[in-house]
């Protein structure tokens, strides 16, 4: 059951206005605004692509050359997802681990074989029926920081994992959405709030556990908010309240501290980086991180 909509004084500056990042002009020169209602994506008669449409023939057609098959097959959970036992596993060593998870063909159903396919150099599951590889590549993450009035409008999960933490509105693109669609339709999904994009603020890639976090600054199009199902509670935190000790995930625990960082600067800058465990860290542990190949605009 959702929550009472909380009606908010509209601002009428917003720290983000000073954002360096100026989105392309449209031919009506209007900023980064999506009309469409985000509800729209979950409409019933709307097409739904499942990844595993994302298929590439092979040029030959010898049967017994295996048909390499590209998947978002990797782990559905969110950053809090287990990692594998050793605590730096080489990308090789990942994979190997990760494609034995693969017992069976997601086309054909049949068993799979654990090899590295000729002209590789990971282990993959290959069917061994169909002959095809299933890959797997990393999934997409996308969301909002959103400010008000000088806040930050964060969420608190009503879900696994890191249930009962807060996170900024954040989930998987999915297949047929841009990366900024998908992040005001889990804006919408997690606040119930419309927002309007203003730039990229962080790139955030997760080798680990196979994640790439892309974060839109926006603002609220409405001063209106309120928990949607995956949420349990939403709430403006002035800078200085913002719960570090209960955010959920070490990709938040970046994202917000970057802000922090710009703001004291008094210049919002566009942010890329890799987040990689403290070997020998717990994997829910959100402060368990180093961020590596920072690099800021
Ligand atoms: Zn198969």
């Amino acid at each position: 059951m959702l929550k009472a909509i909380q009606v908010l004084s509209s601002s009428s500056s917003s720290r983000l206005f000073g954002c360096r990042w100026k989105p392309l002009t449209t031919t009506s020169g209007t900023a980064i605004s999506l009309s469409a209602n985000p509800l729209s994506h979950h409409s019933t008669t709307a097409p739904r692509f499942k990844s595993s449409s994302l298929s590439l023939r092979p040029v030959s057609d010898r049967s017994s050359e295996p048909v390499r098959v590209y998947s978002t097959g990797s782990d559905p959970k969110m950053e809090a997802a287990p990692s594998p036992s050793p605590p730096s596993p080489s990308p090789t060593a990942l994979s190997a681990a990760s494609s034995r998870k693969i017992n069976f063909c997601q086309w054909c159903g049949g068993a799979t074989k654990h090899e590295v396919p000729d002209g590789e150099e990971k282990t993959r599951a290959i069917c061994t029926l169909c002959g095809k590889i299933a890959y797997q590549n990393p999934k997409m993450v996308v969301g909002c920081l959103i400010e008000h009035d000088n806040k930050i409008l964060l969420c608190k999960r009503n879900i696994q994992p890191s249930f009962g933490l807060w996170t900024l509105p954040a989930g998987y693109l999915e297949v047929g959405e841009s990366a900024m669609e998908g992040a005001m339709r889990e804006t919408w999904e997690e606040a119930q709030a419309e927002v309007e994009v203003l730039c990229p603020f962080a790139q955030l890639d997760i080798p680990l556990i196979g994640q790439t976090y892309i974060i839109f600054l926006a603002k609220l199009k409405k001063p209106h908010f309120s928990p949607g199902p995956e949420s349990s509670d939403c709430q403006l935190f002035s800078l200085e309240d913002i719960p570090f000790d209960s955010l959920s995930f070490s990709s938040m625990v970046v994202t917000l501290k970057l802000y922090l960082e710009d703001v004291k600067s008094g210049r919002l800058k566009f942010h890329y980086g890799t987040i990689n465990k403290r070997p020998g860290t717990s994997p829910s542990d959100s402060h368990a991180y180093t961020l590596d190949n920072h690099m800021q605009s």
